[in-house]
């Protein structure tokens, strides 16, 4: 580890006393419990903070201790989850709590190898809990503070390229105090710095606490990314299938994409006639389209399928586009016959 020098040294102090001064007052931020961290660091991936706070707080109100969320099935973990997304995070989550049970007799690790060996937990998030959770000194290097740490460094390498995470590791490293604990408010001044001032496009320059030491001279321009590949579009067509009691034909996937979840039932081809519903979602490389159709009831259910009445949604994991192209059509579609 490169030695701070003393100008990064009065960065972090300048970091530290913005942070002191402005940082929003988070639940999470309010803890140094390893398992509640685990848990606000991965409903953060890719969720915003506001979305994030109450699902925070009735997860812990359900699954109080990794110890809790360790014995509970996977369906229930899944429904907890819903309306969040990227079910991935919630069974990751889950793995992570058997594996803190199972292998290190529910006290987290605090090596990085171990924790970076908890499923799910990347180099971000091991470091988030190293840092935050055990006030250990460790790079963290989330989007927001990618962008910062980009910008203040002038790293003109693409930054999901191996040369240019390691110049933001360098920058980082630099930057970072040598105590633990200081180490812990730089990381966590980054990354609020990022969410609130020095956002994507132009930020305003003139009120950042670090402005002193920041080295570009486009910020707007930073940071740079490899040209995206296209996304392939793909085509999902799925059923919109009522009883006369108005209750709702769901299957349970057991594809790759949404294993375990909830979803409307798939058809194997398009019927004529137009679709109820027309959205579109990404899905790792692809852009799918899904349409929903008016369908008769089938003469059996397959063992995946359920009716499901409207009220009782609430219960079941649903896939997000899904549950969205429901809550849309139960406003308007009509009760089809069984
Ligand atoms: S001076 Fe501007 S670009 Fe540099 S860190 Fe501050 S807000 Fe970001």
């Amino acid at each position: 580890m490169p030695a701070p020098t003393a100008d990064d040294s009065e960065l972090a102090a300048a970091l530290g006393a913005w942070f002191a001064a402005q940082a929003r007052d988070l639940p999470w931020r309010r803890t140094r419990d390893p398992y509640a961290i685990l848990v606000s660091e991965l409903m953060l991936q890719q969720t915003q903070v506001a979305t994030v706070i109450p699902f925070y707080e009735r997860w812990l109100a359900r699954f109080p201790t990794v110890d809790a969320l360790a014995a509970a099935d996977e369906a229930e973990v899944l429904r907890h989850w819903a309306g969040l997304g990227y079910y991935a995070r919630a069974r990751n989550l889950h793995r992570a709590a058997q594996a803190v049970v199972e292998r290190h007799g529910g006290q987290f690790p605090r090596t990085p190898e171990e924790v970076g060996a908890l499923p799910g937990v990347g180099p971000y998030t091991r470091g988030a809990l190293l840092s935050f959770a055990f006030g250990l000194r460790a790079v963290m290097i989330d989007a927001n503070i990618a962008r910062v740490l980009a910008r203040l460094a002038d790293v003109q390498t693409p930054i999901d390229s191996t040369a240019g995470q390691r110049a933001l590791e360098s920058a980082a490293e630099a930057l970072l105090p040598a105590d633990g604990e200081s180490a812990r408010i730089a990381n966590a001044a980054l990354m609020e710095l990022g969410a609130l001032l020095c956002k994507p496009g132009e930020p305003p320059c003139l009120l950042c606490p670090v402005k002193r030491w920041c080295r570009t001279t486009a910020p707007a321009e930073l940071p740079r990314k490899k040209p995206r590949r296209g996304r392939v579009a793909l085509a999902e067509a799925c059923g919109w299938i009522r009883s006369a009691d108005g209750a709702l034909l769901l299957e349970q996937s057991a594809g790759p994409r949404w294993r375990g979840l909830w979803r409307l039932p798939l058809l194997s081809a398009p019927p004529a006639g137009e679709p109820l519903d027309v959205s579109r979602y990404p899905f790792t490389h692809h852009e799918i389209t899904l349409q929903v159709f008016a369908a008769p009831p089938p003469d059996a259910l397959s063992p995946a399928q359920r009716w499901v009445q409207p009220e009782e949604l609430a219960d079941f994991a649903l896939t997000a586009p899904h549950l969205r192209a429901i809550r849309r059509l139960l406003d308007v579609a009509p009760t089809s016959a069984r």
